[in-house]
């Protein structure tokens, strides 16, 4: 497998290549075919990957540059060896031949590689089950430090949900609570974003054990690492240090995911409208560090919050939100965010200092006094910014299509 997700990410490196070399009015979907054909004939190492995997590789390197000129990605570039994710796409679900073998236990088609045994998690549509109107369309198979995995495209034919009724809740990316609900309604996982002497913790899905063990792999690492030489070959148990610590940052990584499923399904589950701010996640975490001319004040610390927002995954929430709200028959609504988190909303009224410290918010109004959770505060502002018609139109409906300049879209379609 491993091979075949290097052919795959070699493959993308050399469309990338050729797209880039070719002068702009001889690129072409025929022509890019035409060279991976041959380079798969050629060079025996792209062969491994199947046929249909390089297909797939070359309509989501089109895809890239579409989304590109859509505005809505940044232009695709190459994959690099060590920060690439690992994966391969098999783009036909009757290839798989899925068949379930035990309660837990599948076995499924892999090509080039054969038949392989996966963990059943959910249901699927095979056998009986499976039909023109619900079936599985394809897989694609995804590495990380725990090994490989495999994600199925099933299609199916849903009724059309019946609108939500359920009632309306202001939703805030908080520092402390992860998420904050203006009912009050608060969303915990129970593992504060911080460890008592003010700085973020970055494993905090882990248990005290496995912070323990994750200490002690680090340390092993450090001391193996001082005998390594430079230039020379990392040494197999240095990086199987490596590996353990990847392992266990991959449990991390699962678990947060897991309650972001849950937490989202849940909303989506018990209100009708949910409304959030728009945050541009990357852009806080770039202001932080500022510029070379003007570097940014307190960098540290900021970046501590920053690195907490960010695991917190507030772009993620917001998209399994959008999905699972428009299942169930809800909406989902983005309000602008400038100042929901210093503005009072109780009186509205936004008064210097009212934020005492990162977790309460006291108003200084002399007329209202209000204090509570500032999380709790601004959910309940990003609610009112609702109500009183603020929503802001998704960007998906834009007129305007930013294009990188120069490249003729025609061309790629
Ligand atoms: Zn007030």
């Amino acid at each position: 497998m491993d091979d075949q997700a290097h052919a795959a990410r070699a493959t993308w490196n050399l469309l990338h290549d050729l797209w880039t070399m070719t002068p702009k009015c001889q690129r072409s979907l025929t022509r890019m075919d035409a060279a991976i054909r041959q380079a798969r004939k050629e060079i025996d190492w792209l062969g491994v990957l199947p046929a249909q995997a390089t297909q797939a590789v070359l309509k989501t390197y089109l895809q890239a540059w579409k989304n590109c000129w859509d505005g809505r990605a940044e232009e695709p570039n190459f994959k690099a060896r060590f920060r690439t994710v690992m994966s391969v796409d098999i783009p036909q679900g009757r290839d798989l031949q899925i068949k379930r073998v035990h309660r837990r236990w599948g076995m499924v088609n892999i090509p080039k590689v054969g038949r392989v045994r996966f963990r059943w998690t959910r249901d699927l549509p095979v056998g009986k089950t499976a039909n023109a109107d619900n079936r599985i369309t394809g897989a694609r198979l995804v590495k990380d430090a725990l090994g490989w995995h495999i994600a199925f495209r099933v299609q199916n034919a849903e009724a059309k949900p019946e609108p939500h009724t359920g009632p309306e809740v202001g939703i805030d990316a908080g520092v402390n609570l992860p998420l904050a609900l203006s009912d009050g309604n608060h969303q915990d996982h129970g593992r504060p974003a911080r460890l008592p002497d003010g700085t973020a913790d970055r494993d905090k899905w882990l248990t005290a054990d496995e912070k323990a063990k994750l200490l002690r792999l680090e340390q092993r690492a450090a001391h193996r690492k001082s005998f390594r030489k430079p230039k020379e070959r990392t040494s197999n148990r240095l990086r199987n240090c490596y590996d353990q610590i990847k392992q266990l940052r991959a449990t991390a990584t699962r678990r947060a995911a897991d309650w972001q499923h849950k937490t989202t399904s849940r909303i989506a589950e018990q209100y009708g409208t949910v409304v959030v701010e728009q945050l541009a996640i990357p852009n806080m975490v770039k202001s932080a560090r500022g510029t070379i001319e003007e570097p940014g004040k307190n960098v540290a610390q900021k970046s501590g919050l920053n690195r907490s927002i960010s695991q917190e995954a507030w772009g993620r929430t917001v998209e399994l939100l959008t999905y699972k709200t428009a299942r169930k028959g809800g909406t989902l609504h983005k309000v602008p965010a400038p100042n929901t988190s210093r503005r009072c909303s109780a009186c509205g009224f936004i008064t210097p200092g009212s934020r005492q410290d990162q977790a309460t918010f006291v108003c200084k109004n002399p007329d209202c006094g209000w204090s509570g959770n500032a999380d709790h505060n601004a959910a309940r502002n990003i609610l009112h910014l609702y109500r009183i018609g603020l929503a802001l139109v998704p960007a998906a409906g834009r007129a305007v299509v930013r294009r990188t300049r120069g490249v003729k879209p025609a061309t790629a379609r």
